[in-house]
């Protein structure tokens, strides 16, 4: 286990400025707090804190991220509070290990490993902090390289695969090749420990085999590099045994090029020494075709940079070599981790051509601007997935949505039916408002009921769009229904007026002769005015319906306004389902629209009431609709006035006479206002349209008791 001096030794050697004291109190700190707490190794707790600090250390990261890698599982496994780190080591440490413990309960919760990549994106967007995820993975190494002391085979098993699912492409997307490496290699020995030996023991044999011939192939790559002047520095390493695992699985072969075994690395100083060094290995062997890439010119999404090509070698064996920096190296092995160390760099503006992913050029922008390294790290956020939000099922599920998304668009994300039938929602154990915001790790429960229906107010806070489509749908499925009643109670009354029998057969006929599918699709029809009762009931039975008949049924628009497909309101009335509203009590001859309301049918509205507006956005729901002209109406229909009277002995009298006189019925009268001089009152009037409500206005007017009159609304 790495001692104490030993780990400040370690940072001191890259941060000289590194607080020693913060650093020492952390290490007592975890030590304390563990205390005799062992691991499946026998080794006391601490030992694990200690070993992730020392990684982190490797990857020569700020004095605050190793305090957080010591201190990352006192909260999660001891007594200590994130309070009691904040007061010792500053409220940015209990940040970072806040973050670090969040991702390990999360890790509790990722069982099936199926929806890795949503894991993997969850892990980065919840690593608000780069140091956050840096610490985990360390953390995660350490793990995977005290694997093989844990005795259950089913969570060596478990934690091998989340690791090969999660853990290594995390480290790969931030650009952490060696990390990555291990990660894999380390997993792949528990995964398929049998398919590892075999290609170990292949390597060894080959190795055998060929001799000296890797050193000899560098020295001669080395030699003809310097004949030219270049300064480089050639390495021939073996890759892992699971990358030539991949490989031989991906290509179906077994492994017999030295290209598939080891790959040489020409380490150089500058960019154009880069570019200088290719020149002299494609000019001394023939390059073999179509395998040269510039990832200088293009860096790889995490940010990887390097010149690869492949030539028929000195020895004539294709020989694998990949030509870099030894700043782009640095970046080649720890990534993001690299960048803040490489401040100072010179050709670092380049690396901010590539198509690299914005969090990557965000990390980039800070790092210009950034006083030191530190504040690099502390300002850096993983801007990747700030898009999205990731919830889990009660089942452990994970659902991505759009950023902003509510408990409806997780209903409908997991199925159609749990939308269509979702009445409340769970976040996290407690009920919530459906049109409450999801965060990142909600576990998110529907509450659900068979006679529930999507209501149309949610499309205005859905954010998928397989929500509000669905919503869409119904609310139309819906309005359709409405329109079918309605154009069979306008039927059943048209044929009732034509003394004919509404049969099935009947019905059947008219649908042939008007070319529609169903009986529904011609209730519909007449539903939505494309056709008139009495359309129908005349071609069924021409003799029935005498001309002038017919004609009283047709629509009529007032006055253009009402369109084509105007409602015969006269054939609705009554117990059809519409309904005068109560906001603006529409009298004949007033302008009206039709709202097509859910379970209520049609509600008829004069076209200047002011409870219009909220529907202003639902144009699919507007009805043209007019009154029947002609002939009158047998209907009595309520018409409102707000009128001043004097007060007087006698007004009240002389009102309600002059209304009667008049032929209006008061179905209603209310008091508004009693002052001394003048009673203010509403008056409900029973009358046959708008011109009769308007005379009884004028015999008011005329009253010398009547200060004012008016019409009104509610
Ligand atoms: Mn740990």
């Amino acid at each position: 286990m790495l001692r104490q001096f030993e780990l400040v030794e370690r940072v001191r050697t890259y941060d000289t400025a590194v607080d020693e004291d913060a650093l020492n109190r952390a290490y007592v700190f975890a030590m304390m707090a563990h205390g005799t707490q062992t691991r499946a190794s026998g080794d006391p707790y601490y030992s694990h804190p200690v070993e992730v600090a020392g990684i982190l250390a490797d990857m020569r990261l700020d004095g605050s991220s190793i305090i957080t890698g010591l201190l990352h599982d006192t909260v999660e496994d001891t007594d200590t509070t994130l309070e009691e780190i904040s007061d010792q080591f500053g409220p940015q440490i209990a940040q970072l290990v806040d973050g670090v413990t969040k991702l390990s309960l999360l890790e509790l919760q990722s069982e099936n490993t199926k929806q890795a990549e949503n894991f993997r994106k969850l892990f980065l967007a919840m690593s608000e902090d780069i140091r956050v995820l840096l610490v985990k993975l360390a953390d995660r190494l350490h793990n995977m390289r005290t694997l093989h002391h844990v005795k259950s085979e089913e969570k060596r098993r478990r934690v091998a695969r989340e690791t090969m699912e999660i853990y290594a492409p995390l480290a790969d997307r931030i650009g952490m090749q060696a990390l990555k490496d291990e990660l894999e290699d380390l997993a792949f020995k528990e995964i398929n420990p049998t398919a590892r030996a075999s290609v170990v023991e292949r390597l060894r044999y080959l190795r055998e085999e060929g001799g000296d011939l890797v050193p000899r192939i560098v020295e001669r790559m080395k030699q003809t590099l310097h004949e030219t002047g270049l300064q480089a520095e050639v390495i021939g390493r073996e890759k892992r045994p699971h990358s030539i695992w991949r490989k031989m699985q991906h290509k179906n072969v077994t492994f017999e090029q030295l290209s598939d075994i080891v790959a040489f690395r020409v380490e150089v100083e500058s960019l154009t020494d880069c570019y200088g060094a290719l020149g002299v290995m494609h000019g001394a062997w023939p390059a073999v075709p179509g395998r040269f890439k510039d990832y200088i010119s293009t860096p790889k999404p995490n940010g990887y940079r390097s010149l690869h090509t492949t030539v028929y070698g000195p020895e004539h064996q294709r020989l694998e070599i990949q030509i870099r920096t030894t700043e782009m190296q640095e970046i080649a092995d720890f990534g993001v981790a690299a960048h803040w160390s490489y401040r100072a760099g010179e050709d670092r503006a380049s690396l901010q051509d590539g198509r690299q992913y914005r969090w990557v050029r965000e990390l980039l922008e800070i790092l210009d601007h950034a006083s030191d390294p530190e504040e690099f790290l502390e300002h850096t956020k993983l801007e990747m997935f700030q898009d999205q939000v990731f919830c889990f099922s009660p089942k452990g599920d994970l659902i991505a949505l759009p950023r902003g998304s509510t408990p409806v668009d997780f209903a409908y994300a997991v199925h159609t039916d749990i939308g269509d039938t979702c009445v409340g929602a769970k976040i996290n154990g407690q009920i919530n408002q459906l049109r409450t915001i999801l965060q990142n790790g909600d576990q998110v429960e529907i509450i659900r009921s068979t006679v529930a229906a999507p209501s149309p107010t949610w499309e205005r806070f859905v954010a998928t769009g397989k929500a509000r489509s669905r919503i869409r749908r119904f609310v139309r499925v819906k309005e359709r229904d409405e329109y079918v009643r309605l154009g069979e109670a306008i039927l059943e009354r048209g044929f009732a007026q034509a003394d004919c029998d509404m049969s099935k057969k009947a019905l059947k006929h008219a649908c042939r002769l008007l070319k529609l599918r169903t009986t529904e699709d011609l209730f519909a029809a007449v539903g939505l005015g494309d056709v008139t009762g009495m359309q129908v009931v005349g071609a069924v039975y021409p003799e029935a319906v005498g001309a002038g008949q017919a004609e009283e049924n047709l629509p009529r628009p007032r006055d253009g306004s009402a369109g084509d497909h105007a409602v015969p309101l006269r054939g609705l009335i009554p117990g059809m389902a519409v309904h005068f509203s109560n906001c603006c009590h529409p009298l004949p001859g007033d302008r009206i629209v039709g709202i097509v309301t859910t379970g209520k049918g049609v509600a008829i509205h004069t076209i200047d009431c002011d409870m219009l507006q909220q529907f202003e956005e639902t144009p699919e729901r507007w009805l043209d609709v007019a009154w029947s002209v002609g002939t009158d109406l047998p209907e009595k229909h309520v018409g409102r006035i707000h009128v001043v009277v004097v007060n007087e002995p006698g007004t009240l009298g002389t009102i309600t006479t002059l209304i009667g006189s008049n032929n209006g019925n008061i179905s209603n009268l209310k008091f508004t206002n009693r002052a001394t001089d003048f009673f203010e009152m509403h008056i409900d009037v029973e009358v046959r349209d708008v011109r009769h409500l308007t005379n009884i206005m004028a015999a008011l007017r005329a009253s010398p008791s009547v200060a004012s009159i008016e019409r009104t609304r509610g």
